[in-house]
């Protein structure tokens, strides 16, 4: 798949524009005005939940450049309130944001991988 460019403009057909719109279907663990939460399709941990904000951003680049205090608190905050939801607090959990090419981005809406259920090992492979 071709890696997101971090300053791409905003596609309104990706993948996760389409199942926030309802356009497809997904598993879906949490909702509010500011964030959308679901699992991820291919998990790599017991828990694989994928955080995204509602609003139209690429990356973190574009989210934290651009976004409005309200947005980014809200999002924020809706990471927090999934991980507590899922009862991954007390065990402990791992977010990963990847961006661009080298972060392995592949889909181009900002979204958090919340992982948990096992010891997340360290913290990158070795290659
Ligand atoms: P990225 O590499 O962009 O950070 O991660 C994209 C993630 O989205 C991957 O972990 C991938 O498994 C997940 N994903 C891709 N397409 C879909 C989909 O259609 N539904 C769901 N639930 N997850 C998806």
């Amino acid at each position: 798949m071709t890696p997101v460019d971090p300053h791409q403009p905003y596609d309104d057909d990706n993948i996760f524009a389409r199942i926030l719109r309802g356009d497809l279907p997904c598993e879906k663990v949490y909702e509010d005005d500011w964030a959308f939460a679901f699992h991820d399709i291919a998990p790599v941990a017991d828990t694989h939940v994928l955080v995204l904000p509602k609003g139209r951003y690429v990356s973190w680049d574009d989210f934290s450049a651009n976004a409005s205090a309200e947005e980014i608190a809200g999002f924020v905050r809706a990471v927090g309130t999934v991980a507590r939801d899922l009862d991954l607090v007390d065990a402990g959990y791992r977010l990963i944001n990847n961006i661009g090419k080298d972060g392995g981005q592949i889909v181009p809406h900002l979204h958090v991988h919340l992982l948990g259920g096992r010891a997340m090992g360290p913290m990158l492979s070795a290659n």
